[in-house]
């Protein structure tokens, strides 16, 4: 166990002939990040943003362009991977297929000559933590690919390391498969205390496992902070737009002033809601700015409601929520309920926003 320091690593890979170089000179650009020991820390992003290479470069894989790593008080820029004492475990299992499973969780323990002793004795108890003990004796070949996930991660973990790396490590299963084996990685987690970090481009995967998400974008780091953190006050419209599912509503808003009162005025439509007083200073009458809504914080008001109306272009009944998406002016906005409703395309409800919960992005 260990923390881990990222201070200002950059990585640029020398044979990156991409044409728009000026936005992707960098692979990881200026990347700074504290994990505590024992944490676990989620690395969130779209594919190609340099979450493999932020891992890869932690793990002694790939050199670091400039910038320091980290490990415990131990900085590792020029230590050898196996110097390094981390678990890797990457989404495509690299079982060795001649080896049982027992010789492959052993593989690397005898290849640092530890007695065959000591290797049965881990392995034996690392084995019932990731349920694969009833597979010792089982070729990779018949193994499903959560029971090869998990051989995977147990090889990882048998030489107790100061950190554990997962990169994308559900990304194969299937549904089901994937949430059972989330919710084991939780658990193993919470049993053996290493500072685990997971790589993944799935929010649901980061917000359920993580204690604390690093969302990058274009190799920089956007936001850092635990799930609700990151939900609650997202710093820019990327992090807003990423995480929740169904994202949070985006639309352009003009600042509207009436009877000495500010107003967001949602173009091309009759809805408006006043300015919450938190931002009452920072806009002005005659601005257009970025406003964001959760799903879940807009609202069907009543008859006696004061909501404008609107049309309902799609209804869907998920069971325990409905979905409705609407019209407001160009764009279409998805509410999300939990109340027994039913709606129709073309029908007109009232819609109420709640303006506390509204967030301002990109005010110049
Ligand atoms: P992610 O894991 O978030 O999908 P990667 O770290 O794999 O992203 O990639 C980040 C960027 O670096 C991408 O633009 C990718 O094309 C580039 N890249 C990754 N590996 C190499 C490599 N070995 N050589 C050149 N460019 C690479
Ligand atoms: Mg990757």
């Amino acid at each position: 166990m260990a923390k881990l320091i990222l201070k200002n690593v950059y990585k640029r890979y020398d044979n990156n002939k991409k044409k728009n170089k000026k936005q992707n000179d960098y692979a990881v650009n200026d990347y700074s990040l504290e994990c505590k020991d024992g944490e676990f820390i989620g690395i969130l992003g779209p594919s190609g943003c340099g979450k493999t290479t932020t891992l890869r470069m932690i793990a002694g894989l790939e050199d670091i362009t400039s910038g320091d790593i980290f490990i415990g008080e131990t900085k590792v820029n020029d230590l050898h991977p196996k110097e390094r004492h981390i678990g890797l475990a990457f989404e495509d299992y690299a079982l060795y297929p001649p080896l049982n499973v027992y010789d492959n969780i052993a593989f690397n323990l005898r290849a640092k000559k530890v007695n065959e002793e000591d290797i049965h004795k881990e392995i034996m108890r690392i084995a019932p933590i990731l349920k694969v003990d009833d597979l010792l004796d089982s070729r990779p070949v018949g193994l499903s690919g959560g029971q090869k996930q998990r051989v995977n991660i147990a090889r990882a973990i048998v030489r107790k390391p100061k950190l554990l790396l997962l990169d994308e490590p559900l990304s194969h299963l299937d549904g089901k498969m994937r949430q059972v084996l989330r919710t084991e990685i939780k658990r193993l987690h919470k049993e053996i205390k290493c500072t685990t970090i997971i790589v993944t481009h799935d929010q649901l995967e980061a917000m359920s496992l993580a204690d604390r998400i690093a969302i990058m974008k274009d190799g920089k780091l956007q936001q850092f902070g635990s799930p609700l953190e990151v939900y609650d006050n997202p710093v820019n419209e990327f992090v807003a737009g990423f995480i929740g599912e169904p994202p949070m509503n985006l639309m352009t808003v003009d600042i509207t002033k009436q009877d000495n009162e500010l107003f967001f005025d949602f173009k091309g439509s009759d809805v408006r809601i006043g300015v919450p007083k938190r931002y009452q200073s920072i806009v002005k009458e005659g601005m257009t700015v970025k406003l964001g809504v959760r799903p879940t914080d807009l609202l069907i008001g009543n008859e006696a409601s004061k909501g404008s109306k609107v049309k309902v272009a799609v209804f869907e009944n998920l069971g325990e929520e409905r979905r409705i998406s609407i019209r407001v002016g160009q764009e279409f906005l998805t509410l999300i309920t939990t109340e027994e409703i039913r709606y129709k395309q073309g029908d007109i409800i009232k819609l109420e926003v709640n303006a506390e919960k509204t967030h301002l992005f990109d005010i110049k």
